[in-house]
């Protein structure tokens, strides 16, 4: 059985950086991988000759964002594209109303003020909320008092149910009050023209990955852990398991002594949602030229809502849209040619003929995957941020969680992942390590093996 001072499991971007500062620290390190591939839920398919992000795409705002300082020492390149995060506006987009009539101008403007309006008045009704509210009973005590009439009023529930959908890929039921109270974007939002997958294949280079190693077990011995993968055992004095929330919630890994009980707790406590995508590859644009997105509100929007123009990446007219929550959920057991073809339907609800046949496509199914189980973790009624700290440790005898889902500042993004990442990596360390010093060591390595 070989021996190391930690052992990783998963190399998403909370396990390989984690293992990339403790090896920067002299730490030897294994990361065990299920997949034959790092990045986890930033997964990247270039088999058309450019870059499509399956997984995440974005970064959610880049103010005094750790992720984006590495992201800029790495330099990699970025596209501004500030509409990731379900705005209601501020970018150009096309909005057609309930009965799918296009909104002109002023309409579009008279609807954004709605629902900024009511939701300005939501965030003092969810602060006076009680435990056991979800973002349902709060969004309609605040819809009830906005005065609104009923037609403006079924455009702006419609809106709250995709928000929820779309950043949780939960329905708006099962949401705490409290759910989205994180969710605030500071500064503009970037995509990856060259994939988002470049990130941790960058972090990950020179890294002991193990791929094909599925973990089962981890059980705790007299000097640390032992952790059992299908293809081989390991030992090591500590261990951090950064799978997602979702394989732990299927007790895939079984731990021994169990787990206790603040983690088991937040396991439990917190939600594991579903958010695929679909992309689709036109012959030609339908949509206007400089559109960032197409939503349809209300009525005409309910399947299908709001897609948005990647164009940028592929140079092929391109559009991406979502199911989450209920409907991402149900659409996982239809055919790729069946999902396409609803969400075709829907385009040709707004534009007619115009819409073609799309000449290529991708679509996703996180919740089918049996090494993510869903897509991100949300906060379900009664559930905290602090179950997301609560879940990252140290347990007894040097065991400890990252990833997204023990973020509880940012969870649900690839900059939660990287921040649970750097602070398993310093607590196994005791002490705190400079994450400037961390990218500018990738770029010095990457520079001594091109010489
Ligand atoms: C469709 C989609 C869109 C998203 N969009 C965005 C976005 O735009 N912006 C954003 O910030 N975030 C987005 N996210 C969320 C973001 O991708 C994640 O929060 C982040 O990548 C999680 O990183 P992680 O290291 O915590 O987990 P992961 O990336 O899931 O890494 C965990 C690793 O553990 C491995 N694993 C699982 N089970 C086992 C096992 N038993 N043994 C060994 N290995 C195992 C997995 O294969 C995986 O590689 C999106 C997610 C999805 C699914």
């Amino acid at each position: 059985m070989e021996r190391f001072d930690t052992v990783v499991v998963g190399a998403g971007m909370a396990g390989l950086t984690c293992a990339r500062m403790l090896m920067d620290a002299g730490r030897r390190v294994v990361v065990l991988e299920a997949r034959e591939r790092v990045g986890g839920r930033m997964c990247t398919d270039r088999t058309g000759g450019f870059p499509v992000d399956l997984g995440a795409s974005w970064i959610h705002g880049i103010r005094e964002s750790a992720l984006w300082a590495l992201v800029e020492a790495l330099q990699i390149p970025t596209r501004e594209f500030t509409v990731g995060s379900f705005q209601v506006g501020g970018r150009p987009m096309e909005h057609f109303d309930a009965s799918g009539r296009r909104m002109d101008a002023q309409a579009s403007a008279r609807w954004a003020a709605d629902v900024e309006a009511v939701d300005r008045d939501l965030a003092e009704v969810i602060a006076r909320s009680s435990p056991g509210d979800s973002y349902l009973d709060v969004t309609e005590r605040a819809l009830e008092a906005s005065g609104l009439p009923p037609e403006r009023i079924l455009e702006i529930r419609e809106f709250f149910r995709h928000r929820v959908e779309e950043q949780c890929g939960a329905w708006i039921g099962d949401l705490d009050a409290h759910g989205l109270d994180e969710d605030a974007i500071d500064g503009d939002e970037v995509i990856f023209p060259r994939g988002y997958d470049e990130l941790p294949r960058r972090i990950g280079a020179g890294v002991d990955v193990r791929f094909a190693h599925t973990v089962h077990a981890v059980g705790r011995t007299p000097d640390g852990w032992t952790v059992r993968a299908d293809a081989g055992s390991f030992t090591a004095k500590d261990v951090v398991i950064t799978v997602p929330l979702g394989v732990l919630q299927s007790r895939a890994i079984e731990f021994d002594p169990p787990l206790p009980r603040p983690a088991s707790d937040s396991i439990s406590r917190l939600g594991m949602g579903v958010f695929n995508k679909v992309f689709m590859q036109f012959p030609e644009r339908f949509w206007e030229e400089g559109t960032c997105v197409i939503r349809a509100l209300g009525a005409a929007g309910e399947r299908w809502h709001s897609w948005y123009d990647v164009s940028v990446i592929s140079g092929i007219p391109t559009l991406l849209t979502f199911a989450a929550g209920p409907l991402g959920r149900h659409l996982q057991t239809l055919s790729d040619a069946e999902v396409v073809a609803d969400s075709v339907r829907a385009l040709r609800a707004l534009y007619g003929e115009r819409v073609a046949e799309p000449i290529a496509s991708w679509v996703t199914r996180w919740g089918d995957d049996p090494h993510a189980r869903g897509s991100y973790s949300h906060l379900p009624i009664g559930a905290s941020h602090e179950d997301h700290d609560a879940l990252a440790g140290p347990f007894d005898g040097g065991l400890r969680f990252a990833g997204e889902a023990t973020w509880g500042r940012e969870p649900a993004t690839v900059g939660g992942a990287y921040e649970s990442g750097h602070r398993a990596a310093e607590s196994i360390l005791g002490r705190p390590v400079d994450r400037a010093a961390f990218a500018a060591a990738i770029v010095a390595r990457e520079r001594e093996a091109a010489r």
